[in-house]
């Protein structure tokens, strides 16, 4: 089915089971100890006003952007779309309008052409879109004044949280998160069984009894997005695999078994009391590090935001991805990447590694390793293209417009006669496995994905 047919691209009608109902952000708001507002709109502008004044990045997006239109062509969700609302210079128009509303006659801004008095129906729009961006970053790589738009939809959507209009995706996540310690909300006994299901599947696949602990003291915490416990259960058994390899004291948590971090996407205040609470844990059971698993924006908001508060208390914390690439160059292990078969395996560096998480060279070592035919995408590093579920639009209702986005990456695939495509983050691998077999369908096609720790696995030799 034409994914376009069945979603109207620019409107707002089709966000409307996408917003929270008022139990949802009343449970949200009393977590992050805000008061629950019955006026959005005033709560929207006095938000907005308050974060121009204090917020050196929004007030140059809205006040220096030029409209030279450069970051046009680098925002995918223009480009997928061709909507101006939708690109970076489009919405920082939507919030740029409001101010203009509220200057006085003969100020700066004030009675330009643009101004727009805020409505329910205006801030509906601004939320719209400021929901459809991908928090990507791409646009602050190409702007000639270092605008970064996605800093911008950052803290609009901060302002939308505290107005009361909030994604019903990401607030469940967080609320999940919150109560339960993980975004699936998955309880303990599940989290246990699924650990020792993948630990006989290994002892099956490769005859190994892998050790590990479960909520006990250990010297390192390994912390994965809960997605490798439900959905990527071969990246689990990487983990699970590599860490019994190189000889690793670690416990999992039941407790904290999350490395993703909806507050990135939602509002710093969930950041950090999600954040915060990993740091906990870790101090509890005593470890002097902790080891992250495969997740983009939960990489970047651990690199940025828990390691900070994990140094504060004597405790390290690194991906894992510095570990395989350790023990390939002091040849603690042994791979086969007779393994990985033929296939040709293309790297896409998930956005929030390579535009906000510095983790560019070491995963395309492991894979030059661990596979026999590995190629770049063409836009890769830096000018990689997000997945199109990036930013907390991988929900259902958006779908449609998943697909659309999806399409640059994909092509980037095809042009170089890729089989299969690594992108090791949670986030990126539900996207494509909803969004690959559209597209191979369309395009006649037969593109696989895999994350990284997965080939890892099947590759590593006892
Ligand atoms: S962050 Fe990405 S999706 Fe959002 S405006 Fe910038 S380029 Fe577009
Ligand atoms: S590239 Fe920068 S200055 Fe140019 S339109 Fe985009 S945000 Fe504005």
């Amino acid at each position: 089915m034409d994914s376009k047919a069945e979603f109207k691209f620019g409107n707002t009608s089709n966000m409307e089971p996408f917003w929270a109902k008022e139990d949802l952000v009343k449970t949200i708001h009393d977590k992050a100890g805000i008061e629950t507002l019955t006026d959005v709109i005033e709560g929207f502008k006095t938000g907005l006003k308050r974060e121009i004044a204090r917020n050196r990045n929004v007030k140059m997006a809205i006040e220096t952007c030029v409209h030279c239109g450069a970051c046009l062509n680098a925002c995918p969700t223009y480009i997928a779309t061709g909507d101006i609302s939708n690109s970076p210079v489009g919405r920082a128009d939507l919030v740029r309008n409001v101010i203009k509303s509220e200057k006085p006659a003969g100020k700066i801004f004030g009675g330009l052409a643009g101004a727009r008095k805020l409505d329910a129906a205006y801030l509906d729009k601004i939320a719209t879109y400021y929901y459809q961006c991908l928090e990507c970053r791409r646009c602050g790589e190409i702007c000639p004044f270092g605008i970064d738009q996605a800093d911008v939809t950052r803290t609009v959507r901060s302002v939308l949280h505290d107005a009361g209009k909030i994604s019903r995706y990401t607030a469940t996540v967080i609320n999940n998160a919150e109560k339960t310690g993980n975004n699936m909300g998955l309880p303990a006994p599940a989290l246990k069984a699924t650990i020792d299901f993948v630990k006989d599947e290994i002892k099956e696949e490769k005859g190994i009894d892998v050790s590990f602990k479960v909520d006990e003291k250990a010297r390192a915490m390994f912390v994965p997005p809960s997605a490798d416990f439900f959905s990527n259960l071969e990246t689990l058994k990487g983990y699970m695999f590599f860490l019994h390899s190189i000889g690793m004291d670690y416990t999992f948590t039941t407790e904290h078994a999350e490395l993703a971090n909806f507050g990135l996407f939602t509002d710093t205040k969930h950041l950090r009391i999600i954040g915060d609470h990993l740091v906990s844990v870790a101090k509890k059971l005593g470890v002097k590090v902790v080891v992250a698993g495969e997740c983009g924006h939960g990489w970047r908001a651990f690199k940025n935001y828990v390691i900070p508060r994990l140094k504060e208390q004597g405790i390290e914390g690194i991906h894992i991805f510095y570990l395989v690439e350790e023990a390939l160059k002091t040849g603690k292990i042994k791979l086969n990447p007779d393994n990985n078969g033929d296939s040709v395996y293309v790297y896409q560096d998930p956005c929030n590694y390579a535009r906000g998480g510095d983790l560019i060279e070491e995963p395309r070592y492991i894979l030059q390793k661990v596979v026999k035919n590995y190629v770049d995408s063409p836009h890769s590093r830096e000018r990689t293209w997000c997945c199109g579920g990036g930013g907390g639009v991988l929900t259902d209702e958006l779908l449609p417009l998943r697909v659309e986005y999806a399409k640059l990456w994909y092509e980037d695939a095809a042009s170089v006669h890729g089989d299969q495509v690594i992108r090791p983050c949670a986030i990126c691998k539900a996207q494509l496995s909803h969004t690959i077999p559209k597209l191979n369908k369309m395009n006649s096609s037969n593109l696989t994905n895999s994350g990284l720790m997965d080939l890892v696995y099947k590759a590593l030799t006892v």
